[in-house]
């Protein structure tokens, strides 16, 4: 009873303080929107806030996991995309406090907050991605999950003048107080829908939706943004999944692939036509789908090697230019430089010839079972077995 109270109250509250908002952002920026030019890809957690710990089969944590992908959902946006900037709240191992996320988003002006967690319960069953925006709609609301992650907040040293006007015991006191995100919801919506919509279709991800949340870094960014809970480390079917570089490839594709579809609705028709040719020309892991993910459950991926050496080859230097997504490896005592990521061999004897056609035409194809070298032949027979 109480509760319908609160949430009509809590109704018309939020339209005239909205309207006002609204008008009042309308005057600051005074300017038109000029299509999207920042991303802030916020890396859950981190240093002394480790996130949840999973089921303790890995050393990983959630920190590591919400790095690694990232890291990952920033480097193809940066790909596809050069013009537009790409900033992380972190980019190591490093502890950056709830409003400082928020801080960073605001002060570049992002159009877009993206924040990559993962998900954790008593249950070892729980399982599912869910995508969640600022909000306190009843049927949506998950409470337990607002709590925890807000929870860092008692880790911060000054917490309490910091956060003098938030209660992270009693969250849903922000929505009076904040309602910063109000305006925005509609594009975090969006956005959080097609996040989901590639987790279910492309990756085959068990999808439990987009939900709300009274999220302090979400309420706090003034631009659309969401909060992303990649899977539950307590399961430890997606524990191996997340843990696997197929996996974060994966799971970074379809997050950069429903930027994309964002970015093209944000910007509406004109800017798109313009940008298509930019916009279809790559993207990584474009043809995931649930098959192959299924054909291939554990984390063997194969790679394309295009040198070896004993020193380290510098970023942009000439020996490794014409190709994009190159990453470095270190195996025993050498800097092996690898582009892609494959779930199968014949992808990847595939892209070597578009490889070997670039000008690396001493480059193979070599496996990796996690971030363990495999012989190829073995993985392949690996891969049939199952
Ligand atoms: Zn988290």
């Amino acid at each position: 009873m109480s509760k319908i109270y609160t949430n009509n109250l809590f109704t018309r509250l939020k339209l005239v303080v909205v309207a006002v908002f609204m008008v009042c952002a309308a005057g600051v920026n005074g300017q038109e929107f000029a299509g999207v030019k920042t991303v802030v890809i916020d890396a859950g957690h981190g240093g002394k806030d480790p996130g949840n710990m999973g089921t303790g089969r890995y050393k990983t944590r959630e920190k590591d996991i919400a790095l690694e992908v990232a890291l990952k959902v920033g480097q193809y946006i940066k790909e596809a995309f050069p013009d537009i900037k790409v900033i992380f709240t972190r980019k190591d191992d490093s502890f950056v406090t709830l409003a400082g996320r928020a801080e960073i988003a605001n002060k570049n002006k992002a159009d877009l907050f993206i924040s990559i967690h993962c998900n954790a319960a008593n249950s070892k069953s729980a399982a599912g991605t869910e995508t969640f925006v600022m909000g306190f709609k009843y049927e949506e609301y998950n409470r337990e999950l607002t709590l925890k992650e807000n929870s860092v907040i008692f880790m911060e040293d000054d917490y309490k003048e910091t956060y003098s006007d938030f209660d992270p015991n009693n969250p849903e006191s922000e929505m009076f107080a904040g309602l910063y995100q109000s305006a925005f919801q509609d594009q975090s919506i969006t956005f959080a829908n097609y996040v989901e919509q590639q987790f279910a279709n492309r990756v085959g991800r068990r999808s439990r939706g987009v939900k709300q949340g009274v999220l302090y870094v979400l309420n706090r960014s003034t631009m659309p943004s969401v909060l992303i809970e990649l899977g539950f480390l307590s399961n430890s079917k997606e524990e191996d999944f997340l843990n696997s570089e197929l996996g974060q490839v994966y799971m970074a594709s379809a997050i950069y692939r429903a930027f994309k579809e964002w970015k093209k609705h944000r910007e509406g028709v004109d800017l798109t036509v313009k940008s298509s040719a930019k916009v279809e020309m790559q993207g990584p892991a474009e043809n995931v789908n649930e098959k192959e993910y299924s054909d291939n459950p554990y984390g063997i991926v194969f790679k394309i090697q295009l040198l070896s050496s004993t020193r380290k080859i510098k970023e942009g230097s000439s020996e490794l230019q014409g190709l994009d997504e190159i990453e470095e490896l270190h195996v025993d005592g050498r800097y092996k430089y690898v582009h892609g990521a494959f779930p199968n061999y014949d992808e990847a004897k595939k892209a070597l010839k578009k490889v070997k056609k670039k000008g690396f035409e001493s480059a193979f194809v070599i496996a990796l079972k996690g971030s363990e070298p495999l012989k190829v032949q073995d993985a392949i027979k690996e891969l049939e077995k199952n």
